[in-house]
């Protein structure tokens, strides 16, 4: 296929990048770099740096096959403090690609969505009929979206796949996390063991969990950019699809340190603080739908994603633990 990759100089959008063109898709990557990086695109792949409003002027060279649109602001924390910023980016820069999409008649569409739409679930794991009520303006913004494409979805032919990331974690062909400002807390453990930051701050441990820190959902980025090349064929024309992308088992703060500890080797300094705003204390998937409609089954565990992350952060130190 010919395929657009909007936000494709990203982290998650990058490791797509690679797979598409390994699979012998024609990538097109447009990106305005604000937190992407050129040199994660690969050579094979055209990159076209700009905004995402200029889909449009790239779409109008004709014969795209598919969109996939990664280009979002994604911080939860930011979010809250920032709401406009989001909602200028994720939302209005999400609605002129659907424009574009829909006025150059690109059949397919693959969306980054979020489990931040659950907000604070009542039960986990989470199915895709879960009621939505997101905690954070990340979690809205991206809600918006989704309801945006159900709409095109209706109005139109468009074939899209919603994405529900949970935890994305590890590396795959050399392309690891790069944040500028590192929050997550994978990339900020090993930073601590390694001795680039002082320790790591448990964000709360009065959580209603078995170990009192809250649980989330690690999915491995090689396990996760398959399942967007399994997307781009699995809805129908006028189909706006929704599937989750989790492992189906929750990981505590506590568990990911001991985890990181383990395959490094190395000890964790680390303290408790506040709770940070926004964070729900349960996020685990139902991955039954994405295993249904997809034929998708992550191949990845925790310790994998953990010592991948490490093997491309640190590569200096890998190798010293288990
Ligand atoms: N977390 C933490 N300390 C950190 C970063 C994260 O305790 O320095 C916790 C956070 O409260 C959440 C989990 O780790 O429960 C995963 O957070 P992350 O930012 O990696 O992903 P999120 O679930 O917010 O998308």
């Amino acid at each position: 296929m010919k395929t657009l990759v909007v936000g494709g100089a990203g982290y998650i959008g990058s490791v797509v990048t690679r797979l598409l063109l390994a699979e012998g898709h024609q990538v097109t990557v447009l990106d305005d770099l604000s937190t992407g990086h050129a040199d994660t695109v690969p050579a094979e792949a055209r990159l076209v740096t700009g905004d995402i409003a200029e889909a449009t002027k790239v779409l109008a060279e004709g014969g795209f096959d598919a969109v996939l649109h990664f280009a979002a602001k994604s911080l939860v924390g930011e979010s809250v403090v920032n709401p406009s910023l989001y909602w200028r980016t994720n939302v209005i820069g999400s609605r002129a690609l659907l424009d574009a999409i829909t006025e150059h008649h690109i059949p397919r569409l693959v969306f980054s969505s979020t489990a931040a739409v659950y907000g604070e679930p009542d039960q986990v794991p989470i199915t895709e009929d879960f009621p939505t009520r997101p905690t954070n303006a990340y979690g809205a913004t991206k809600l918006a979206v989704d309801m945006m494409i159900t709409n095109e979805c209706t109005a139109t032919d468009l074939a899209a796949v919603s994405l529900r990331y949970f935890n994305v974690a590890g590396a795959a062909y050399g392309v690891g996390e790069r944040h500028t400002t590192e929050t997550h807390l994978i990339p900020i453990a090993l930073d601590a063991v390694a001795g680039k930051r002082d320790k790591l701050t448990i964000y709360g441990d009065d959580w209603s969990t078995p170990d009192g820190t809250p649980l989330r959902d690690y999915v491995h980025v090689a396990d996760l950019a398959r399942a967007h090349v399994l997307a781009l064929t699995a809805a129908e024309p006028g189909e706006h699809l929704i599937c989750n992308l989790g492992n189906g088992n929750g990981f505590s703060v506590l568990e990911v340190m001991k985890t990181v500890e383990k395959v490094t080797g190395l000890p964790m300094p680390h303290t408790v603080g506040p709770r940070r705003m926004g964070d729900p204390a349960r996020l685990v998937a139902s991955a039954a739908r994405a295993q249904q409609r997809l034929g998708w089954l992550p191949e990845h565990d925790l310790t994998t994603m953990v010592a991948d992350a490490w093997a491309f952060s640190h590569p200096d130190l890998a190798g010293t633990g288990e």
